[in-house]
């Protein structure tokens, strides 16, 4: 007979052992990792592995990063409620939905139709309800902007022109930078329109792809 999964458990030991271990300490963003049950964004075939300390295929070539990857950049975005926040790569949705949870007002692009109707339903069927975009996010969505807080998960060459030009003032973007295989995690602050940038480290990232991206 199958062994039935105990995720909630894989939830807190990933939330101990991978997040809160390695200093992350924002508790809404602790608790928003202890909520979501990231299960459910990763093909039924690998869900045993859903909270194992590293990314997984998606389909499409694309990936759900790692959990601490995740954790990271939220913490180093300091998201709070009813913020207007742009996150370019939807990809399974997870890292939406920790925004969502965390009560951010959340536009997310995603340029692989497949992907993005798929997060969609996952997230509607948590009751989350993000605005999510079929589209090129390295040009952004300028209907909404200015935006508070964007969030790139995908490695770009630079950081797109348009991203910067719709952030709010004092707004802040994350995004990791790069060659095609490895990246350096950037948190930037605009300021006076210009971009105050913090390095956090390397990461690698699938390709942002797009106009003002890789091409
Ligand atoms: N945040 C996602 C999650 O939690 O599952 C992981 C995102 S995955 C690492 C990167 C995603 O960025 C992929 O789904 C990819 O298709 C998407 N992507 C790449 N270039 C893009 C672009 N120009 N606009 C929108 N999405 C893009």
């Amino acid at each position: 007979m199958e062994e039935k999964i105990n995720f909630e458990k894989l939830r807190q030991e990933m939330v101990e052992h991978q997040i809160k271990s390695r200093g992350i300490k924002n508790p809404a963003v602790l608790s928003a990792f202890l909520k979501i049950p990231r299960e459910k964004f990763v093909p039924a075939d690998l869900q045993v592995c859903a909270y194992d300390d590293c990314p997984l295929p998606i389909g499409y070539g694309q990936t759900i990063s790692q959990p601490y990857m995740v954790a990271i950049m939220t913490e180093l975005a300091e998201p709070t409620k009813e913020e207007k926040v742009l996150e370019i790569g939807t990809g399974s949705g997870y890292q939406t939905a920790i925004l969502c949870e965390l009560g951010c007002q959340v536009y997310s692009i995603e340029r692989i139709p497949e992907l993005a109707e798929k997060a969609k339903k996952t997230l509607k069927e948590l009751g989350y309800k993000p605005t999510i975009i079929i589209g090129d996010g390295t040009i952004g969505y300028a209907e909404f902007a200015p935006y508070k807080l964007i969030m790139v998960t995908a490695g770009a060459p630079e950081i797109p022109q348009s991203l910067i030009e719709q952030l709010d003032e004092e707004g802040r973007i994350i995004i990791p930078v790069g060659d095609l295989y490895s990246q350096e995690l950037i948190k930037g602050i605009k300021r006076k329109g210009k971009l105050i940038k913090e390095y956090h480290g390397g990461c690698q990232f699938v390709p942002l792809k797009g106009r003002e991206g890789w091409k």
